[in-house]
C-alpha cells in the first residue's frame, strides 16, 4: 500500500533492524523502544488494524502470535506483552497491523 511507512520498511525503501523475516512476515526493532525488548511484527500483507482481521485473513494473525513467541524465547525473555494496538484512541499510530513484542523489564497492570 502507497503511503504506508511498514508497508516501504517491507520493500526495504526505509531501513530498519531487521529480526526475522519470511514471505508473510517482517519483525523488526522499534525505532523508540518502551522496554529493552521492543520489537514490531508485522505481515507482509497490508491490514490496516485489528478490527480488519476476519475469518479470511485470521491465519496470519496466528502466525504473529507464533512467532512473538520464538522470537521471545531466542531473545532469552522470561516473559513478555504483546500488545495489538487497534485505532487512535487505543494508540494506534501506524495504520498496518503490528503486534508490539515487549520484554527485559517488568510490565506494569493495568497498562493506561
Ligand atoms: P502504534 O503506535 O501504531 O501501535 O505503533 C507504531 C510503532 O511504530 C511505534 O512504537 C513507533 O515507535 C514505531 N515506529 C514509527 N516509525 C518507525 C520507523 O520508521 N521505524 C521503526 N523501526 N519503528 C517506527
Ligand atoms: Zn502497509
Amino acid at each position: 500500500m502507497e503511503n504506508c511507512l511498514f508497508c516501504k520498511i517491507i520493500k526495504k525503501e526505509i531501513p530498519s533492524e531487521i529480526v526475522f523475516e519470511n514471505d508473510e512476515l517482517l519483525a523488526f526493532r522499534d525505532i523508540s523502544p518502551q522496554a529493552p525488548v521492543h520489537i514490531l511484527i508485522i505481515p507482509k500483507i497490508h491490514i490496516e488494524s485489528p478490527f480488519e482481521i476476519n475469518s479470511s485473513n485470521s491465519t496470519v494473525a496466528g502466525k504473529i502470535i507464533a512467532l512473538a513467541a520464538e522470537i521471545a524465547k531466542e531473545q532469552k525473555l522470561e516473559g513478555y506483552r504483546l500488545v495489538f494496538n487497534c485505532n487512535e484512541i487505543a494508540g494506534q499510530s501506524v495504520f498496518h497491523l503490528h503486534a508490539h513484542l515487549l520484554g527485559g523489564r517488568i510490565m506494569n497492570w493495568p497498562p493506561g
